[in-house]
C-alpha cells in the first residue's frame, strides 16, 4: 500500500527520516475504505524536511512549525508531515501546553488516540509498526483508548466524541473500559471549543452507522453537553401511525436518509419540538399540534450553540419546516404549484424535500408498502405538473418589470413588487394565463394600488 509520490519525498528525505504513514490513511487502508489524505510523520525537525524537500524540488508550506508540521505538496495534493513528537502536560483538557518534537516513532504514536489509529507503516517498504495491538482490534472491531481512557479522556475532551464518530463510520464497537471512562470525563469534554464538536457531530451524522454514534452519545452523557434538548425524544411514546418512540424514529430517519449534511441534521431535529407539544385527545390519541414550530425552535438554538454556517442552516430549517407537508390526492393542481412555489423560495429541492419524506415515512414502522406507493403516485404527480413548467416565481412571468412599468408609465415602487405577486398568484391557478396579452388584461381590469 503506498502511492507513488510518497516515494519521491521520501527519496528526497533520506532514509534516516524514518517516513512513515500514519493515522487515518494506515487504518483505512487495511479495511479496504477510502481515504481523503495521506498523513506522515518522520523523525527530521520541520527546518530539515523543508530544506530537503524544497531541495529537490518539492513546493512546501511551513503550516505549523511548533507543532513540528509542514505541507508537502505532492501532485497538488498537500501531505502533512508531522516530526514524530510527544504532548506535553494537558492543563485545560484541551490542548497540550508544550510539545516535544524528536522522540521515538513509538512514542509518538503513544500520544494517539485510539489503538486503530496509533500504527505506522514505512513508506519505503518495512512491516507495520503496531505497538498497542490495533491491527488486533481493527480484527475484532473495537475502539480502544491507547492507554488508560481515564487519562486520555482526561487530556483532551474531544477524544470521548471522536471514539463515538469513529464507532459510528466504521460500524465497531467501543471496547468496555473506553466505554466506561466517557461518563467520567464529560466534564473534560464540556470544555472543548464548539468548533471542534461541530466537526465531529458532523461527521457522526454523515457515517455509515449514523444510529450507533447517535446511541453511543445518548448512553455516555455526551448527548446532554451539546445535545440536551434531544434527551426528552428517549421514551416519549407516539400515535397508531407509529411504530417506534420520538428517539427511534428520529434514529431510523437519520439511517434512512442519503448521508449529505443538510438532509442528516435535519432529520436529527425534525421531531425534536414533539415531546414538548405532545398531549392526549379525549379518545386517547396522542398528537403533537405544532410541533415542526418548536422543532424549528430547538434546531436555531443547535444550530446557533454549534456555531453552524448559515447555508447549512437555511437548507436544514427548510427541510424541518416542510416535513409535515403532505400534499395529498384530494390537493389540486394549483395548491400542488403553490407548494412547489414555496420549496422554491426557500431553495429547497423536490429531490431533497422528497427524500426526506421518504425516510420520514420508512421510519413509522407501519404501512410502508401503503405509504411507498402512495409516495410514488405523489411524486409522479408533481413530476409531471414540473414538466408542463409552470411559472413558479416572478422572474417567470411573461411581463417583467420592465414591461409593467411601461405598461403603467409608472417608475418603480413597492406598487411593483406587490403587483408580480398578484400576477403571480393568477398564473399558479391558471398557468395558460402566463402570456404578454393576457397579464396587460389583468393589470387594466384591476390597475395596481400604492
Ligand atoms: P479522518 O481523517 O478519516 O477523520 P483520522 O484518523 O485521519 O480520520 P484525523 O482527525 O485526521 O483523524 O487525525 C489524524 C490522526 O491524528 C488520528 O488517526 C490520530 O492518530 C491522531 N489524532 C487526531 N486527533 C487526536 C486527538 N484528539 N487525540 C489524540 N490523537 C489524535
Ligand atoms: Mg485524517
Amino acid at each position: 500500500m503506498t502511492w507513488p509520490p510518497l516515494l519521491r519525498l521520501q527519496e528526497a528525505l533520506g532514509p534516516e527520516a524514518e517516513l512513515v504513514i500514519v493515522g487515518g490513511a494506515v487504518r483505512d487502508e487495511q479495511l479496504g475504505r477510502p481515504h481523503a489524505d495521506w498523513d506522515l510523520a518522520t523523525r527530521l525537525l520541520p527546518q530539515a524536511v523543508m530544506a530537503r524537500a524544497q531541495a529537490a524540488g518539492l513546493k512546501v508550506i511551513p503550516t505549523g512549525l511548533q507543532h513540528g508540521t509542514v505541507t508537502v505538496i505532492l501532485e497538488e495534493r498537500p501531505v502533512e508531515v508531522t516530526t514524530f513528537r510527544s504532548d506535553g502536560d494537558y492543563l485545560d483538557g484541551r490542548r497540550p501546553e508544550t510539545v516535544r518534537l524528536g522522540v521515538s516513532l513509538v512514542e509518538d504514536l503513544s500520544r494517539r488516540d485510539f489503538t486503530i489509529n496509533a500504527m505506522a507503516l514505512p513508506v519505503g517498504g518495512g512491516d507495520l509498526v503496531d505497538p498497542f495491538g490495533g491491527q488486533a482490534d481493527l480484527a475484532v472491531r473495537l475502539i480502544r483508548a491507547v492507554g488508560d481512557p481515564l487519562q486520555r479522556f482526561a487530556e483532551d475532551g474531544l477524544r470521548p466524541l471522536r471514539a463515538c464518530r469513529f464507532a459510528a463510520q466504521l460500524g465497531f464497537e467501543v471496547e468496555a473500559a473506553t466505554l466506561a471512562a466517557i461518563p467520567e470525563r464529560l466534564e473534560v469534554a464540556r470544555k472543548v471549543a464548539v468548533e471542534r464538536v461541530f466537526t465531529e457531530l458532523d461527521k457522526l451524522l454523515r457515517s455509515l452507522e449514523p444510529q450507533r454514534g447517535l446511541v453511543l452519545l445518548a448512553e455516555s452523557g455526551l448527548l446532554d453537553l451539546w445535545l440536551p434538548e434531544l434527551r426528552p425524544m428517549l421514551g416519549c411514546g407516539q400515535n397508531r401511525h407509529h411504530a417506534h418512540d420520538v428517539w427511534r424514529h428520529t434514529l431510523e430517519v437519520v439511517g434512512f436518509i442519503p448521508a449529505e449534511p443538510a438532509l442528516r441534521w435535519a432529520a436529527l431535529l425534525h421531531d425534536a419540538g414533539k415531546p414538548g407539544v405532545r398531549s392526549v385527545g379525549a379518545d386517547g390519541e396522542v398528537h403533537f399540534y405544532g410541533h415542526e414550530t418548536r422543532s424549528l425552535e430547538i434546531a436555531e438554538t443547535i444550530f446557533e450553540r454549534l456555531k453552524v454556517s448559515h447555508a447549512l442552516r437555511k437548507s436544514a430549517m427548510a427541510l424541518i419546516r416542510h416535513h409535515g407537508t403532505h400534499p395529498t390526492e384530494a390537493w389540486g393542481e394549483a395548491a400542488c404549484r403553490r407548494f412547489l412555489v414555496r420549496l422554491e423560495a426557500e431553495c429547497l429541492s423536490l429531490e431533497s424535500w422528497a427524500a426526506f419524506r421518504l425516510a420520514d415515512l420508512r421510519a413509522k414502522g407501519r404501512d410502508w408498502e401503503v405509504r411507498q406507493v402512495e409516495h410514488a403516485a405523489l411524486m409522479a404527480r408533481l413530476g409531471s405538473i414540473l414538466a408542463a413548467r409552470p411559472p413558479l416565481s416572478v422572474r417567470a412571468l411573461a411581463l417583467d418589470g420592465a414591461a409593467l412599468m411601461r405598461l403603467t408609465g409608472r417608475p418603480g415602487g413597492p406598487w411593483l413588487g406587490a403587483l408580480q405577486k398578484r400576477l403571480l398568484e393568477a398564473v399558479l391557478d391558471d398557468p395558460q394565463g402566463n402570456t404578454p396579452e393576457r397579464l396587460a388584461e389583468l393589470v387594466q381590469r384591476e390597475p395596481p394600488s400604492d
